[in-house]
């Protein structure tokens, strides 16, 4: 089971995601709340995330789709995934199989990424959107790896605090 888990780190690459990517936007959404935080914490927590075997399953089911969609091999659907149908929906949805195992949280920070698309999310969206790729399931997957590792900072930083009071 264990190569699932590298085969995902892998296409996630592949596919122009790196791990720096992925805990910078973590950083973003956490050092507010959490004033010590550093860059290695956030890469860390994407680590911790990445080790999951729904989340590996859920990554290397959502990149099959978008190449396939690509390669015009989804019949019916392809045009609706490809041109990232806004009413498709099944996108988000695949990605709450990730979001759903780490809390609200992770909930709350899904939907706003889903909405303000910052960083690795939004060079993902433009590409897709200028037909250079099909991201159509990849952005929302990052945007869960990035939530759950928030809510993994925010419930780590509480549980550091409670120890020193
Ligand atoms: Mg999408």
């Amino acid at each position: 089971m264990n190569n699932y888990r590298e085969l995902s780190r892998k296409k996630l690459t592949q596919r122009g995601v790196s791990i720096e990517d992925i805990a910078l936007l973590v950083f973003d959404l956490q050092k507010k709340y959490c004033p010590t935080l550093h860059l290695d914490d956030c890469i860390t927590a994407v680590d911790e995330v990445l080790e999951k075997r729904e989340v590996a399953f859920t990554i290397l089911t959502g990149i099959e789709l978008d190449v396939a969609a690509e390669n015009n091999s989804l019949n019916e659907i392809n045009e609706v995934i490809k041109k990232d149908y806004s009413l498709y929906g099944i996108d988000e949805i695949l990605a709450l199989s990730i979001v759903n195992v780490h809390g609200s949280i992770a909930l709350t920070n899904f939907g706003y990424l889903d909405k303000t698309k910052p960083g690795i999310v939004g060079i993902l969206e433009k590409a897709g959107k200028e037909g250079a790729a099909c991201h159509t399931f990849l952005d929302d997957i990052v945007c869960a790896i990035v939530s759950s590792a928030a809510s993994k900072i925010a419930h780590d930083y509480e549980n550091k605090k409670a120890l020193l009071e």
